[in-house]
């Protein structure tokens, strides 16, 4: 009865079918406690695309109790709050001991599609909270809920927002900030630097029963291979290279990627100073504290082989050196290889040329030189008249340098000489894989500022809508797929969150 009602998308919230299998692993891998309450909570944003994942009815976000439950205040039936313990290598370092400091994971609601993590982020301290306060801020929480959201609806795997809840509770920055709360699902938070907590520890008999976990719950497939935990490696890394190799593409920049902010299952996850490139720089750092560029757009996958060494690592205890080093080496030609074809698309090429490679590396020379908007040049390319005398005006526009213009142009058009699709079938493609609309810093920010000042979330509401369809042209809302006005030259974003 309540199985058919979820999958209808029609329970209510105390319906809802928690479990919490991590909280059924050893005591060593959590500590059990409740999230701090909040004072005087409401609802700045509720996701029915996320709600129908754990077929929660979407009128349930109207109930005045909903703020109370998604900050934590109160305790849905069956749930088994925890905050898990992990460590990781931040910005190249060895941190032995970290966790959610303040993110508290209610269990797993199962609903039609699978089930799913319920995690609160800003939930209030735990014994992992080490010098923080345990809270996150309204701004942060709306960045991550909006970003999650729009990687998402690019076909990118990440975690996903279910909601936000908001307090006036002061919070302290580098300004003082009011307090939020934002409910975080994904099928599993195990992140690398889980692995690395308990090999760190030599505690090998914990490696196992975490690798044994994920493997039961999340690579079920894996369960009667001849070596299970080789193959977990090398699911992992397949699953990494391609997830670097979509974020290349679309010009997305994490920010911070601590071996900590790695999933187990390949998906985006901790969106803080994330970015995506607007005007293209290679070695584009979208995090204001990353003083020397470790997390910088080109550094993206060499950062996550680098990652991938260290989960290697700390699953040693299970799994011979050499076989661990021979699936490391498969890393660079499977990110290469989804890279290239990403960008093939994106190119609008239906075939595969030997040069191709060269090509890409020379529009994006074209780009970083001229500093031209990523999203906006591969959009417009898919407008590119292949006739030899067009003048391909919108797209001349982006680049100051004629000349170099011209002389891609040239070779562009020749490449493409050897499709045999026409224009219109050809932009058709593109338009599927080049997004119109990606989440620009100064769009989130307008969102925050309504939110923050006004307390006016109808812009969060919009910017979600144009997002979670970012291939289609939606002519009403083009100003959302416009470069940042010249006030937003001044924005930063840094870990502070
Ligand atoms: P991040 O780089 O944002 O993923 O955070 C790194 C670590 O710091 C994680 O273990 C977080 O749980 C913890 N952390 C971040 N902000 C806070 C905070 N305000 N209070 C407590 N812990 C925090
Ligand atoms: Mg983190």
């Amino acid at each position: 009865m309540n199985t058919a009602r979820a999958e209808l998308g029609a329970v209510r919230l105390e319906e809802l079918r928690f479990d919490n299998r991590y909280g059924r692993l050893p005591p060593a891998f959590y500590t059990r406690l409740a999230p701090t309450p909040l004072p005087n909570p409401y609802l700045v944003a509720f996701n029915p695309a996320a709600a129908e994942l754990i077929g929660l009815a979407p009128e349930e976000a109207a109930r005045a109790d909903f703020a109370e439950i998604f900050c934590g205040n109160r305790l849905l039936p069956g749930s088994d709050p925890l905050a898990a313990i992990y460590a990781g290598h931040q910005f190249g370092v060895f941190v032995p001991q970290l966790g959610d400091g303040r993110a508290i994971l209610l269990g797993e609601a199962a609903g039609a599609q699978g089930r799913w993590d319920l995690q609160l982020k800003g939930a209030g301290q735990t014994p992992y909270s080490r010098m923080g306060d345990g809270r996150a801020v309204l701004r942060s929480s709306i960045r991550e809920y909006l970003a999650s959201e729009a990687m998402h609806a690019l076909g990118i795997p990440t975690t996903r927002a279910l909601a936000i809840v908001g307090s006036d509770a002061p919070v302290i920055r580098e300004n003082v900030e009011s307090a939020a709360v934002l409910t975080r699902m994904a099928p599993s938070h195990v992140r690398f630097g889980t692995f690395e907590l308990f090999s760190s520890r030599r505690q090998h008999e914990h490696v196992g029963t975490l690798a044994d976990h994920v493997i039961e719950q999340h690579y079920p497939q894996l369960r009667e291979a001849r070596e299970p935990y080789l193959e977990l490696l090398r699911m992992v890394i397949a699953r990494t290279a391609k997830l670097i190799a979509q974020w290349q593409a679309v010009g997305f920049c994490h920010g911070v990627m601590n071996t900590d902010n790695m999933s187990i299952l390949g998906l985006t996850i901790d969106y803080g100073p994330y970015g995506f490139i607007e005007a293209f720089d290679r070695g584009h750092i979208c995090n204001h504290s990353d003083d020397s560029g470790r997390y910088a757009y080109n550094m993206q996958p060499r950062v996550a082989h680098w990652n991938l060494y260290c989960l290697a690592e700390a699953l040693l205890p299970l799994i011979e050196v050499e076989a661990a080093q021979s699936a490391l080496e498969a890393y660079e030609a499977q990110y290469e290889q989804h890279y290239l074809a990403l960008m093939r698309a994106k190119l609008g090429f239906a075939t595969e040329q030997p040069d191709d490679a060269a090509l890409l590396q020379d529009t994006l020379k074209l780009l970083h030189d001229a500093h031209a908007d990523y999203t906006i040049f591969f959009r417009c390319l898919g407008d590119f008249d292949s006739a030899p005398d067009a003048a391909n005006a919108a797209l001349r526009e982006l680049f100051a340098d004629g000349a170099a213009y011209a002389a891609w142009a040239g070779r562009y058009r020749a490449r493409l000489a050897l499709e045999a699709g026409a224009d219109a079938e050809r932009k058709a493609r593109m338009d599927r894989v080049n997004p119109k609309f990606v989440l620009r810093n100064y769009l989130a920010e307008t969102a925050i500022r309504k939110a923050a000042d006004e307390r006016d979330y109808a812009e969060i509401e919009r910017l979600m809508r144009v997002l979670s369809r970012p291939y289609d042209e939606q002519p009403a809302m083009q100003a959302y797929a416009e470069p940042a006005p010249p006030w937003a030259a001044a924005l930063a974003v840094s870990c502070s969150s």
